[in-house]
């Protein structure tokens, strides 16, 4: 029989690590404590404890094709980006596809996982799960928490002066579901992330008035982008990945900058960060609501009062109804030992985000950690297949020890940011020979080789070659257009928008050519 291996969770983490241990032959069995599969996608009213909650609007940031499984493109009929309902139903597809029900242990929460007193030589793991109120206790060769970072808020009270007097009603962004609350209501919305905008701008529809109070500010990208594309295809390609990466810090981010502020200028609506590179914030309707003054940007707060609000630098006294803290979430692992994986400051010693670095057998894995500027599907599904393969012993690019250096160290949330989405998954995929060729293909493909290097990096890319390739893997990047253009070109018929024209793709193999001899 196979190597037995412990799956904790069963989100889009979970269901990706129990794909990829059977496609390497292990035997993988994933705990989930809800009665469901989808973890964070699955919208319920009631609020779990430990489990994402969403609220009923949220829709994905991320583009279908690039946020699609490397083997499964989503459905061509679906909307470029996805109502989460929509988003779960392509789990369940996925779940049916690959036969992962059967794997799924649901109402079933892992409770403690510990080594097995032989550890150093077995690398095994004592795994006691909490079903019905009975536990049990079970030895496996191998753990992969998928548990989620979504569902410990934070809520830094101590943070904001006051907060103990203010006679209003506060609370974190976990516990919003409608707006309804806000109505006719003075609200205030503290930290401006994906969720803290979104609130903002469903809150404004229907309240008095709303703010949005942030310290250090944030660059918006809407998405829909240059020419109206997916801002993710048009952003994660290997082109401008590679003129990012290579240019020097300052020039990059002037760089940067200055595509950012192209749409509208971050100083003049109040937005523009800090001269650090944070994950900008996704969201299509607050420079429109800046303007027609639905929405007010504030910097950070000074202080409550009984019924209202100061902000740094501001004399002016706000008043307030409602505060909703979207401050974000905290890390936790609470059925690991705090010397498997230690949370410090929001930092943990993982290796490439994944291995704790101080095991002596890699036989532990953490998935879906790190959030790059890009869709979470392919990058945790690549950890995924990592991991199986080193659990197996073999493409074992890992051994914890084997080199010291910084790069070792994984940092997770703002840290986390600097890692480009692009070159994470190229990293994991060179580990296990899934990493394209670009100039490979330049000979034998060059249409490939052409939409690989200059279209967007979807995870297809992936699956041309070595372990766990995908005969589709080709056509499914040659079409990724297509599937893009069915649900929105429906007046007129969509043709193919994969075709180069022959003298685009004279100029595209020269600069292809250079770019791959200079330094990709
Ligand atoms: P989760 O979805 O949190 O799943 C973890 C699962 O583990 C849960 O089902 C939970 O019940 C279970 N579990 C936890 N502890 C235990 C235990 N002890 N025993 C058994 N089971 C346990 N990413 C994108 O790529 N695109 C997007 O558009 C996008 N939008 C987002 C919008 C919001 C509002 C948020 C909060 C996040 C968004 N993300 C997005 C990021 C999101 O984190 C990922 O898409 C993904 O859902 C994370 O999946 P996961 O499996 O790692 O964690």
């Amino acid at each position: 029989t196979g190597m037995r291996v412990a799956v904790v969770g069963a989100g889009v983490s979970g269901l990706a690590a129990t794909k990829c241990c059977l496609d390497e032959g292990l035997e993988p069995t994933c705990f989930e404590q809800s009665q469901d599969l989808g973890g964070l996608w699955r919208y319920t009213e009631h609020i779990e404890a430990g489990r994402p909650s969403l609220y009923p609007s949220v829709i994905s940031n991320t583009s279908k094709e690039m946020s699609a499984f490397s083997d499964f493109p989503f459905p061509e009929h679906f909307p470029v980006f996805l109502h989460n309902t929509l988003f779960l139903d392509y789990l369940r597809r996925y779940t049916e596809r690959f036969g992962l029900r059967e794997r799924i242990r649901f109402g079933t929460t892992v409770v403690s996982v510990c080594k097995q007193p032989d550890f150093a030589t077995t690398g095994q793991w004592n795994v006691v799960t909490e079903a019905g109120g009975k536990q049990t206790a079970d030895v496996f060769d191998a753990v992969m928490v998928c548990s989620g970072s979504f569902s410990e808020p934070s809520l830094p009270l101590q943070c904001f002066p006051g907060i103990e007097r203010f006679r209003g009603q506060y609370f974190h962004s976990r516990q919003y579901k409608h707006p309804d609350v806000f109505q006719g209501k003075h609200i205030l919305v503290v930290g401006m992330g994906n969720s803290g905008v979104d609130i903002a701008v469903e809150a404004s529809r229907v309240a008095a008035k709303v703010t949005i109070s942030t310290t250090r500010g944030s660059w918006l990208i809407s998405r829909v982008s240059e020419n109206g594309y997916p801002w993710d295809m048009i952003l994660n390609t290997r082109l401008s990945t590679l003129i990012k990466t290579k240019l020097p810090g300052p020039l990059s981010w002037w760089l940067t900058n200055h595509k950012v502020n192209k749409r509208f200028n971050h100083k003049n609506y109040g937005l523009q960060p800090e001269n650090r590179y944070f994950l900008p914030v996704l969201n299509d309707d607050l420079p429109s609501y800046i303007l027609t003054g639905r929405i007010t940007i504030k910097p950070g707060v000074k202080e409550f009062k009984d019924n209202s609000v100061l902000f740094h630098n501001c004399p002016e006294e706000e008043p307030v109804d409602i505060v909703v803290f979207c401050t974000g979430y905290n890390i936790s692992f609470p059925f690991l030992d705090e010397s498997i994986i230690r949370v410090e400051n929001k930092h943990a010693s993982l290796y490439k985000y994944v291995f704790p670095t101080h095991l002596q057998k890699p036989t532990l894995a953490v998935l879906g950690l790190i959030k790059p500027l890009g869709g979470i599907i392919p990058v945790v599904e690549m950890q995924a297949r990592w991991v199986s393969r080193v659990f197996k012993g073999r493409g074992a690019n890992v051994s914890p020890k084997m080199q010291l250096s910084l790069d070792m160290f994984g940092l997770t949330f703002d840290e986390v940011l600097k890692t480009e989405w692009l070159l994470y998954l190229d990293t994991l995929a060179s580990f296990i020979g899934a990493k394209p060729s670009v100039l490979g293909l330049l000979f034998t493909d060059p249409l490939l080789a052409l939409t690989i290097f200059f279209g967007p990096c979807s995870s297809y890319q992936y699956r041309l070659g070595g372990p766990g390739r995908w005969e589709g893997a080709r056509q499914a990047i040659l079409t990724q257009w297509d599937r893009v253009l069915k649900p929105t070109r429906t007046r007129v018929p969509a043709g193919s928008s994969s075709s180069f024209s022959p003298l685009l793709a004279v100029v595209g193999f020269l600069v292809l050519l250079a770019a791959v001899i200079f330094g990709f």
